[in-house]
């Protein structure tokens, strides 16, 4: 299993599980105890998710030991605006029925708290409540924002990113302040024709892999931690299984060269919720 080393020395695995719309509590609990049996070691969920009480009941169940497994979960906007932190994060390690999670990050940026609820996040992480802590869907404009407050440099920023959507400039900005970058819906969120598009179809055939696995593969060449989601076991394996090859920089090159810029999800700038 790659592993990459974040700024405060705590290991990520490269490629875990995200289990955004997996509402369904045996279908979370079912996937996420399958994915451990498979060999992931690196779990992705939020609390606006709704599925935290069964990730941590299939973590229970699992029989693998919770100190190998990355647990990450996310402070809701609702409770950045309440200012309730510390209710959040008991809140969610209650459900996760653990002491700890090994990152909790800003789940998005919003506007009056993305820079002062940073001084809870270094609180809980200085508690042990969480190993590592960091953002999401931050720019690098609200990253410079929270650097003049912070006392520790968020270990992740945690960014929409695949093919069409390659946020190079973010990612650069994250490297060059020791951030690692981590892409949510890396496979297109299942609303995307990235999967069979002709480059990365071509690709496939060279390798001798699968398209999703070349997208993977892709972003974690780059140094970016991947999170794909699915609930099925033969893709559970695919997608965890992008380790035994390695593309060219011609062909890294041909998959960025993709970019439109094209967002599936919610922009950082305009989100509301
Ligand atoms: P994704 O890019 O992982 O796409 C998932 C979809 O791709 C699946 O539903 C399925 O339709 C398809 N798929 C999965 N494996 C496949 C395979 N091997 N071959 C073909 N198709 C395949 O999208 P996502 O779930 O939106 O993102 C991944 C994770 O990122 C989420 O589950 C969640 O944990 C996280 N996330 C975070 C944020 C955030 O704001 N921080 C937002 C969205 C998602």
């Amino acid at each position: 299993m790659k592993e990459f080393v974040l700024n405060n020395g705590v290991k990520i695995p490269a490629v875990g599980l995200g289990v955004f719309r997996v509402e369904d509590a045996n279908i979370a609990y079912e996937t996420v105890k399958m994915a451990l049996s498979v060999g992931y070691r690196h779990i992705d969920t939020a609390m606006i998710y709704g599925n935290e009480e069964a990730v941590g009941k299939a973590i229970k169940d699992s029989g693998v030991p919770r100190q190998d497994i990355f647990l990450t979960t996310k402070l809701w906007n609702a409770d950045q605006r309440s200012g309730e932190i510390q209710d959040a994060i008991n809140s969610s390690l209650k459900r996760l029925d653990t002491d700890y999670v090994d990152l909790y990050l800003i789940h998005w940026p919003v506007k009056e708290t993305y820079v002062s609820v940073w001084k809870d996040m270094e609180h809980l992480y200085k508690q042990g409540k969480a190993q590592a802590i960091g953002v999401s869907n931050y720019n690098p404009h609200h990253l410079d924002d929270l650097l003049k407050e912070a006392s520790i440099v968020p270990a992740v920023n945690q960014i929409e990113c695949y093919p069409y959507l390659t946020q190079e400039d973010v990612i650069s900005y994250c490297k060059s302040k020791k951030i690692y970058p981590q892409a949510w819906g890396p496979l297109g969120a299942g609303k995307s024709d990235i999967l069979s598009n002709p480059v990365i179809l071509a690709l496939a055939e060279k390798y001798k892999k699968t398209p999703a696995q070349i997208v993977l593969r892709w972003n974690v060449e780059r140094g970016v931690i991947v999170i794909p989601k699915s609930v099925h076991k033969e893709r559970l394996i695919e997608n965890l299984n992008i380790t035994d090859f390695e593309l060219s920089v011609d062909d890294i090159a041909k998959v960025s060269a993709l970019n439109k810029n094209q967002r599936l999800g919610s922009d950082p700038e305009t989100f509301n919720f």
